[in-house]
């Protein structure tokens, strides 16, 4: 799986490496240990309740270089909520990533990649651009067996924003995930990285 990638890219080209849904006591820093020896540097979208139980983890994920992105406070399904529960979701994650890092996110992904005008209207108010991905790892569910999260990850090609999970949620499985990312991460080089 070289050759993907080529190096020192224009910034558009490059892979843009993203973690979702934590942090988690133990699957983010893992993540984090990977990508230190890689070298590589990543955007986590966190999950407002979990970075209020792990603050610690999210300032080390800031510190470490990585950026800190905004994917809700419950990670509630956008569609299943009224739009001031939806506005709500997005302002109190906005707050508690503002406070443990003293710095606004200035990236939003809605869960389960679902937008609706009202969070458009909302990021927009907090001056956070929409993330969407190019490529899912899919690692999650019964689809997530380590083989083929390795396969997908095989695919990754110039420009990529690359979704993955290091929070556990409902269905994920960071285990399998960070079995291949030592692999995945060989075959990028910190030029190929996007760096926030
Ligand atoms: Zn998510």
């Amino acid at each position: 799986m070289t050759g993907a990638v080529l190096n020192s890219l224009p910034l558009r080209d490059r892979v843009w490496l993203t973690f979702d849904d934590g942090p988690d006591e133990v699957w983010t820093p893992r993540v984090l240990e990977l990508l230190a020896a890689y070298d590589l540097k990543a955007t986590f979208f966190v999950v407002g309740c979990n970075a209020l139980a792990h603050p610690r983890l999210v300032r080390r994920t800031v510190e470490s270089g990585h950026e800190i992105g905004n994917h809700t406070f419950t990670h509630r399904h956008p569609w299943s909520l009224s739009e001031r529960a939806a506005r709500d979701e997005l302002r109190s994650a906005a707050a508690v990533i503002a406070d443990i890092t003293g710095r606004p996110a200035r990236w939003f992904r809605p869960p389960h990649g679902r937008m609706r005008p009202c969070l458009r209207d909302e990021a927009m108010n907090l001056g956070q651009s929409i993330a969407t991905w190019s490529l899912s790892a899919i690692d999650w569910g019964p689809w997530g067996a380590a083989p083929r999260i390795a396969t997908r990850l095989a695919k990754v090609r110039s420009g990529d924003t690359v979704l993955m999970h290091d929070g556990r949620g409902q269905h994920n499985r960071p285990a399998n995930l960070t079995a291949v990312l030592p692999e995945f991460f060989r075959s990028l080089s910190r030029s190929d990285v996007w760096v926030n």
